[in-house]
């Protein structure tokens, strides 16, 4: 049986993209990986809603070094920094930013919820802020941050914006550019499209500036100094080095880059369109999850992901359900965030996948299956596949 990795990440990846990493790997200097790292860069800028002169790096790595790489480009120990906390992965960035000595102020709320503006504006008066850290969607719990509503309050503190947005970009909604956002960050394997095993960032100006003001530079192998020269080299179509790059993932980048922005939806193309159809499949997935009398974990269905669901068991239900669900070919992820590990599981829905209708019904119609199969009553068989596609043709 062929098997659906419906997991938030990494994911299903195009046969397109697949071809272009199952290739005997060529040299950084291959004229071809130079056009292909080059193109890239300008591509993110597009994918990311950047401006002309925000900065695009791609280094080997997941999305775990990319968010190092931001915390250590911007933040000098001793400086104050503002984690908006929605969980698991913003315990992370905290964690990392009091390993560089940052000093911290966590904004949170319940689990499932977001911090709101008011919480977020009353945080940043408390302190002279360098930077807030925000979890764009936080893949322990399927909640979206207000990434503009953030940004646009760090603009008006003077501080600067980073975004983790691992489980986001090309998924979420996000106008660099527009909303003044200094760093978002990713890493290959989930809404871009790709297997893991690269880090990427856009940073803003400055960011960049940020970086050059330093008084502890960051490691060398993430330091913005030492790999701009680097991204300006194959952007200019040169050739240079100062740490290999992953080569065959690089051509791949090209081609599942390129794959995003030749999208269609409606009147929408490109990026726009890419989002479009994962916020039409997020919704049509959460009428599913409703007509199976299932509840989600984020607060509202306003701040779920697009990306996921995070999914609670029904009464009475645990973790068997994932194997049921796996038994009908859909591999699904059990919970992440240490205090309700138990209590939810998880369904990815990002990149290519959500334009295959066949795999998004299997999935439904697996989780319908393992549900009757566990023994939760008044489900009638043929529901979730009628539902999702009553949902998709609105
Ligand atoms: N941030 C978020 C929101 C994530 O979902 C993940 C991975 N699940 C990471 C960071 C870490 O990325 P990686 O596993 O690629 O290092």
């Amino acid at each position: 049986m062929t098997e659906v990795l419906m997991i938030p990440g990494p994911i299903e990846i195009s046969e397109a993209v697949q071809r272009a990493y199952s290739i005997a790997p060529p040299s950084h200097l291959a004229p071809h990986v130079i056009e292909a790292f080059g193109r890239s860069l300008e591509r993110m800028r597009e994918v990311w809603c950047a401006s002309p002169d925000a900065q695009p790096f791609v280094i080997a790595g997941s999305g775990t070094l990319a968010m190092e790489m931001a915390a250590a480009n911007v933040v000098d120990p001793g400086e104050h920094v503002l984690v908006v906390n929605t969980g698991y992965f913003s315990d992370r960035m905290a964690e990392m930013l009091r390993r560089r000595g940052a000093v911290l102020t966590e904004v949170s709320a319940d689990l499932g919820d977001t911090p709101g503006e008011e919480e977020i504006t009353a945080a940043l008066e408390s302190a002279d802020f360098k930077a807030v850290f925000a979890t764009h969607v936080d893949t322990s719990t399927g909640v979206r941050v207000d990434a503009e509503m953030i940004s646009r309050l760090a603009t008006a503190h003077d501080a600067l914006s980073v975004f983790d947005g691992v489980c986001a970009t090309a998924g979420e909604a996000f106008e660099m550019q527009a909303w003044g956002a200094d760093i978002y960050l990713t890493g290959s394997q989930k809404a871009l499209g790709l297997p893991a095993g690269l880090a990427l960032l856009v940073a803003s100006k400055d960011a960049m500036a940020a970086r050059e003001e330093l008084d502890s530079p960051p490691p060398m192998s993430i330091d913005f100094h030492q790999w701009l020269p680097i991204m300006n080299a194959y952007e200019g179509r040169g050739k240079s080095y100062f740490a290999t790059p992953a080569t065959t993932m690089i051509l791949a980048l090209d081609v599942a880059l390129g794959e995003i922005l030749d999208c269609t939806h409606g009147d929408a193309t490109g990026i726009a369109a890419r989002i479009a159809q994962h916020e039409h499949v997020a919704s049509a997935m959460r009428q599913t999850w409703a007509a199976l009398g299932l509840e989600l974990l984020p607060a509202s269905g306003e701040i779920a992901a697009n990306t996921l669901s995070a999914i609670r068991y029904p009464e009475g239900v645990g973790a068997e359900l994932v194997g049921e669900i796996s038994e009908r070919g859909v591999i699904v992820a059990g919970g992440l965030h240490p205090e309700l590990k138990t209590e939810y599981f998880r369904v990815g829905h990002m990149g290519d996948v959500i334009t295959r209708r066949d795999a998004l019904i299997k999935t439904v119609e697996a989780v319908e299956g393992a549900l009757i199969a566990v023994g939760v009553e008044g489900i009638s068989p043929g529901t979730a596949k009628a539902a999702f596609e009553a949902a998709l043709a609105n």
